[in-house]
Parts: structure tokens; C-alpha cells; sequence
């Protein structure tokens, strides 16, 4: 059996965990505005992983709490075409968009709803750029909650409709996903709901471990390199909090080195890391919404995990985003969003830039599906072609 409780990633204080608390509140009280969320908390474990062990096992909620919608265990799978491609033969992709709302962020929501049923909690508000919105919507419908959503106003259509069609309430804001954020947590402090907030809630970045785990019992080892895409950095913290616990119990002996890949439109987390603190934020603008935030709520967790472990940062222009999701399409069959496409345009770019050696067991994170942004696909591609009547009417 293990044990769970809270631990602040800052000063190291632990705490129970409980429903009320989100972040360190002594370190709470040195937030800044416009800064990365002070006092992120993780989940601290003690004890022994129990005989024929899976990611289950690992999360503080037992068994019967989670809802019955299928989460995790997604593919890990060698593209044949893309490695003659490259030239890397240990080259996998791990496919998220496999996930039931199409997203990695069900992970998450699974976890939140399963402490929901545990804590007696009926309603859960979130504040998102889409995919967590939808997620919430969709693995809360399973558990039977009410879910309240805080979108940009802006978001996908796909990802909009999706809420609506897993029934939660949808209240789309006036501005960008920043103010999105602030309205939700508002609205938590006023009612008794919980908030699924990435990198607020600490059940977030625990939940987003689980890949970790599966990569690792998939391939029978840890990989040398895990790129991933990164807004909020919450994706980032999770894959390596999932490799920190295989440490922990002795099943592997060295930490991966991660990639954060953002876009060039959206590269505060970069920036970070090359200057050595978070000056005040650039406004993103990128095709890749699911990775556009002004300020990266995990981010000083994700400097420091970073640092700590050798992890590298990497920016990709849009285009090359989208000539990353295209080539991906046509080579493997697997057709993902922007965000999820990233993380190929940061292996190009960053195989020679980090000098990347051909024989290296690199993981791809693909995160979400391509159809949930089909406007952003179509960017470059023709047009859709004119209807025929008859064969005549062809090139042949
Ligand atoms: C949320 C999301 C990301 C980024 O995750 P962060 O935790 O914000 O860094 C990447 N890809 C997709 C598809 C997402 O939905």
C-alpha cells in the first residue's frame, strides 16, 4: 500500500491532501501578477508498489472511484515510414489522440473525477483553451458530474461543440485563455465547485504522469529523449513526475532527457529557460492554440525539473508546425493537431541542434486529435476539390 499527501515543489512543506487546497499557501503569498503560479504542490509517496503493480496504482485514488470511460493505455507504436524518413530506428509515437474526448488532458479529468466521487463533490469548473474543456466535459459526464466551463471565446468550434455535447455549461469569455483562468477561479472561491484549473489543481500534473509509466512498461525501459509539447509546462511536470516514481522504486536509473517544444509564437517557457527567469510576458499568437498561453502556470516547476535533469527547450515557427502535422499525415496515417504536431517539428529542428545520435529510443508525444482544429490543417492545404458528374470530367 502506499501513501499520498502533499508536497510544495517550492520550500518543501507537506501537507494532507485535501479538497481545499491548491497551491502552497505560504508560498501562495509571494505570487506576483503576470508571474507563473507560485507554490505548485506534488504528490510526495511513500511505501511499496503492491505485486503485479499498474498506473493505477500510483495515483492517490483507489480503483472503484474512476468512471468507467476508458482512459490511458494508449498506443505506443513504432511508424515504420517515418523512421526510413529520418533515419532514427527507435523512433515511437505515443498516441493520445487516442484518449475518448481525442486528448491527452482525459488523463487529468480522470484522476479529478475519480476525487470527486471519493470527496463527495459534485461539480467541477475549469478554465481552458479547449482540450481540457472538452476532456472535463466529456470523463465528467461518465462520473456524472456537473462540469462548468471558462472558454476564450475564440476556441475551436470542434472543441466548443464537444462541450455542449457532453452537457456541461459553457460560458465562453471575452478574452484570452488568461482571463478565462482568473474568471474561473472566481467562480470557485464563490461556490462549492471544484477547480480542474492545469497546474492549479495539483491532481493535474499527477494524472498527466501516467504516460510516463506506460511508456516505460510498454518499452520495457526508459527512453533517451521525450519530446513534448508545452504551454502551461503541466504535460511537461507530469511526464516527469511518471518517471521520478519509477525512480523512486527502483524500476529504472536515469530520468529521460525531455524536450519542451512551444511554438515561436507562444515561447515564454523558452525564453525562461535561456534567461534564466520569466520577464514580463509576450502575448502569443500561434496556430497551435492548445499551446498558447501568455504565462505558463507551471513554469517555475518546469525550470527547475529542467535544470535538474538536463531537459532542453525548443521553439518551432508556425509553419513549420504545420508542415510537421502534414508530413506526419502523409507518412504515418496519424492526423493531430497543431499542438500535437509540434512535438515532431521540435524532433526535426532539435535532432541536429542537440545533436540527436541515429541509434537514440526517442517517444513523440502526440497529444490531441486533428480534427478537433480542421481550420488549422487546412491553412495548407488545397482546396477541397470541385464535385464531378462523371469520369469526363477527370484527368486521367
Ligand atoms: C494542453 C495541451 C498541450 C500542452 O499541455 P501543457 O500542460 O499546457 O503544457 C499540448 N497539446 C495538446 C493537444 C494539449 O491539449
Amino acid at each position: 500500500m502506499l501513501n499520498f499527501s502533499y508536497k510544495c515543489t517550492e520550500c518543501g512543506r507537506e501537507y494532507p491532501i485535501s479538497p481545499d487546497l491548491m497551491v502552497c499557501p505560504s508560498c501562495e503569498a509571494n505570487q506576483k501578477a503576470n508571474e507563473p503560479l507560485r507554490g505548485t504542490l506534488e504528490m510526495a509517496i511513500e511505501g511499496h508498489l503492491p505485486d503485479g503493480w499498474d498506473a493505477l496504482d500510483l495515483l492517490p485514488v483507489s480503483r472503484e472511484y474512476y468512471p468507467d470511460i476508458p482512459v490511458g493505455n494508449t498506443p505506443l507504436w513504432a511508424p515504420a515510414r517515418l523512421r526510413q524518413l529520418t533515419g532514427y530506428n527507435n523512433l515511437f509515437l505515443k498516441d493520445d489522440t487516442c484518449e475518448p474526448t481525442f486528448s491527452y488532458k482525459d488523463r487529468a479529468s480522470f484522476l479529478v473525477a475519480a476525487f470527486c466521487r471519493q470527496h463527495g463533490i459534485h461539480e467541477v469548473a475549469v478554465a481552458s483553451t479547449g482540450n481540457a474543456a472538452a476532456s472535463m466535459a466529456g470523463v465528467g459526464a461518465s462520473a456524472g458530474l456537473s462540469i462548468t466551463i471558462f472558454v476564450p471565446k475564440n476556441a475551436p468550434k470542434a472543441k466548443l461543440v464537444q462541450c455542449l455535447q457532453y452537457g456541461s455549461r459553457l460560458i465562453p469569455v471575452d478574452g484570452i485563455y488568461d482571463d478565462a483562468f482568473d474568471l474561473s477561479l472566481k467562480y470557485t472561491r464563490k461556490t462549492k465547485a471544484l477547480s480542474r484549473n492545469t497546474a492549479y489543481n495539483p491532481l493535474t500534473i499527477e494524472g498527466k504522469k501516467t504516460a510516463a509509466i506506460e511508456i516505460f512498461r510498454q518499452l520495457g525501459k526508459a527512453p533517451d529523449y521525450v519530446f513534448i509539447p508545452t504551454g502551461d509546462g503541466v504535460i511537461l511536470a507530469g511526464i516527469y513526475k511518471g518517471f521520478h516514481d519509477l525512480m523512486q522504486f527502483g524500476l529504472i536509473d536515469k530520468i529521460p532527457i525531455m524536450v519542451a517544444v512551444q511554438s515561436s509564437g507562444s515561447p515564454n517557457l523558452c525564453k525562461a529557460f535561456e534567461k534564466g527567469n520569466f520577464a514580463s510576458p509576450v502575448p502569443s499568437k500561434t496556430v497551435a492554440d492548445s499551446i498558447s498561453v501568455d504565462v505558463p502556470r507551471c513554469g517555475y516547476l518546469a525550470l527547475k525539473n529542467l535544470r535538474e535533469y538536463g531537459g532542453m527547450c525548443i521553439c518551432v515557427p508556425d509553419e513549420g508546425i504545420l508542415r510537421a502535422q502534414l508530413e506526419l499525415s502523409y507518412n504515418t496515417g496519424l492526423f493531430c493537431e497543431p499542438a500535437a504536431a509540434s512535438a515532431y517539428g521540435g524532433f526535426l529542428e532539435g535532432k541536429e541542434k542537440f545533436e540527436i545520435g541515429k541509434n537514440a529510443c526517442i517517444v513523440l508525444m502526440i497529444t490531441g486529435s486533428g480534427l478537433k482544429d480542421i481550420d488549422a490543417a487546412s491553412k495548407i492545404l488545397p482546396e477541397l476539390p470541385k464535385p464531378i458528374k462523371s469520369l469526363d470530367d477527370l484527368v486521367l
